[in-house]
This record gives structure tokens, sequence and C-alpha cells, in this order.
């Protein structure tokens, strides 16, 4: 069965980048998530650009979900007033946790946890492994040496042509949010994950 999209994964920073854009992009996240009446998943911090992102969408409205894992617990100082908190035994439970309770996601600028994150997204649905939407917002050009080194990886052949239409590039908050209104997901692949 195919259902609209309900909740979001957000995948971000835990610093705020040093352009205040960035922040102003988490924040319009957040309150786009709740005013499209869908719910966040995210890493349950409160500093950098996830905490941005929680409390916009907290505080206009959205069921929040934070999912940590134990050893994170006290250095990403987790967000206070979350719908659902969970703390996981480490980041693999974490990382399948937060795939596992969202429809899509959204990857917003970050480090290196955040390009983890959205590789190995990226890697579950060349493998078939899911079909969720994936977005890419490469506000004020971020992630422009990531889509470029993946189109170099499709070019000297380590990936088919369709993987680099695995991300869906959004410019800005707005557009990111209204293709999700316009997607459906379905269910059937979580239990083949692992
Ligand atoms: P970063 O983009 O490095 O600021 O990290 C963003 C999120 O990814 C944080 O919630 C981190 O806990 C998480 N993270 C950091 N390092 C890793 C890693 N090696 N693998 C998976 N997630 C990570």
């Amino acid at each position: 069965m195919r259902h609209p999209i309900k909740s979001v994964c957000v995948y971000c920073g835990s610093r705020m980048g040093n352009k205040p854009a960035y922040e102003k992009l988490a924040d319009d996240v957040g309150r786009l998530i709740a005013g499209a009446g869908m719910s966040l998943v995210y890493g349950a911090g409160s500093i950098g650009l996830m905490g941005v992102v929680a409390r916009a969408a907290r505080d206009a409205g959205a069921p929040v979900i934070g999912i940590i894992p134990e050893h994170l617990d006290a250095i990403e100082i987790t967000q206070e007033g979350l719908s659902e908190l969970h703390v996981t035994q480490n980041m693999h439970d974490r990382k399948r946790m937060m795939f596992d309770r969202s429809d899509a996601f959204i990857v917003l600028p970050g480090g290196l946890g955040t390009l983890d994150e959205t590789l190995e997204i990226m890697t579950w649905a060349q493998l078939s492994l899911h079909e969720k939407p994936i977005i890419l917002l490469n506000h004020e050009n971020y992630w422009s040496p990531l889509l470029e080194l993946i189109r170099h990886v499709v070019d000297d052949g380590f990936a088919a042509p369709e993987n680099a239409d695995l991300l869906k590039v959004a410019d800005t908050a707005e557009d990111a949010i209204r293709y999700l209104t316009h997607q459906t997901t379905s269910d059937q692949s979580k239990s083949q994950l692992f």
C-alpha cells in the first residue's frame, strides 16, 4: 500500500557552519515540515543545525522524534521537549531506527556524520532495499562538490547512470517540502533491510 509522506528524517550538521544562511535554512525546513502536517525524525541533539530544525518543527507543532545512541547522549546534548526520545545502544541501531521511522529524507548542510548517513541511505536505495525519496538541499551550493563527485563516479564507470538520480536536488526548503507533498511511499521494503 502506498501512502503520502507522513514523517521526514532530516540529516544535518551537529555544528552551525559559518554562514547565517544555513541556520535560516534549517529553521525553514523545520517550520515547513510542521506546516505540511509531517513529523520530524532526527538525531535528537540540541546543538548545531540539528537543534535548529528540531526546535523550529516542535515550536510550529510537529511531532518530533529524536533517536540518539547512548554514547552521544551527553556530547550532542539531547534536545528538550521532544515528542519521543529513543536512546539506542549504538550508532547502527540509531541509523536503522531513523530509517524505519521515516518515509523520506532531507539532507541539509552538515559534516562527516551527515555525509555518512546520506551515502548509506543512497546505497540502500541503490540496492533496491527501499524507495523512499532522498532530497539533497543544495542551498548556497553547499553540496555541489558531492554532486560533482557522484557524477565522476558514474562517468568513470563505478555506478550506473541512474544512480546519480537517487538524490533529488532542491535549492530551497520550500522546493523540498513541496516535492515531498506530491510523493507517496511504500512500507514494503522495511523488513528486507538487514
Ligand atoms: P556531523 O554532520 O558530523 O555534524 O554529524 C551529524 C550527525 O551524524 C550527528 O548526529 C552525529 O552523531 C552523526 N554522526 C557523526 N559521525 C557519524 C558516523 N561516523 N556515522 C554515522 N553518524 C555519524
